[in-house]
């Protein structure tokens, strides 16, 4: 175990909805779900925030929002639509400190979010 719930998850050191899984990402199914469809897709190499992203990183956010798509279709919200949110520092809601993005979906999202 790390001081990283996330790292955790992605190194299989703790319990998690995995619902895929591949070289760069993990995604399991968030744990207070705020919609039907809540997962959230984590990059495997441990970066805090998207302040911390740097250009080596813009095939993997690219990455994550083809994984974002291809979920959204398995899970049936592609149609409907979907959000794809990165929450960042503490006023931005972020309470886990290991990027991620939460994929949303499965009822009529609000807009501005609160
Ligand atoms: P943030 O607030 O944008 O940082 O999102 C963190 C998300 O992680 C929240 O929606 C939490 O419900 C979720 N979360 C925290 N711990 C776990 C866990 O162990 N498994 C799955 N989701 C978690």
């Amino acid at each position: 175990m790390s001081d990283c719930i996330f790292c955790d998850i992605v190194n299989h050191e703790m319990d998690s909805d995995i619902i895929y899984e591949d070289d760069k990402v993990v995604a399991f199914r968030d744990v207070e779900p705020q919609a039907p469809v809540h997962i959230l897709i984590v990059p495997k190499k441990h970066i805090p925030t998207t302040l911390d992203l740097t250009e080596k990183n813009n095939e993997l956010i690219g990455h994550i929002y083809q994984v974002a798509g291809k979920l959204a279709e398995e899970e049936e919200i592609d149609e409907e639509g979907f959000r794809v949110v990165n929450n960042c520092n503490e006023a931005g809601g972020q309470t886990v400190f290991h990027l991620h993005f939460h994929l949303l979906g499965g009822r009529s999202l609000q807009w501005p979010p609160g």
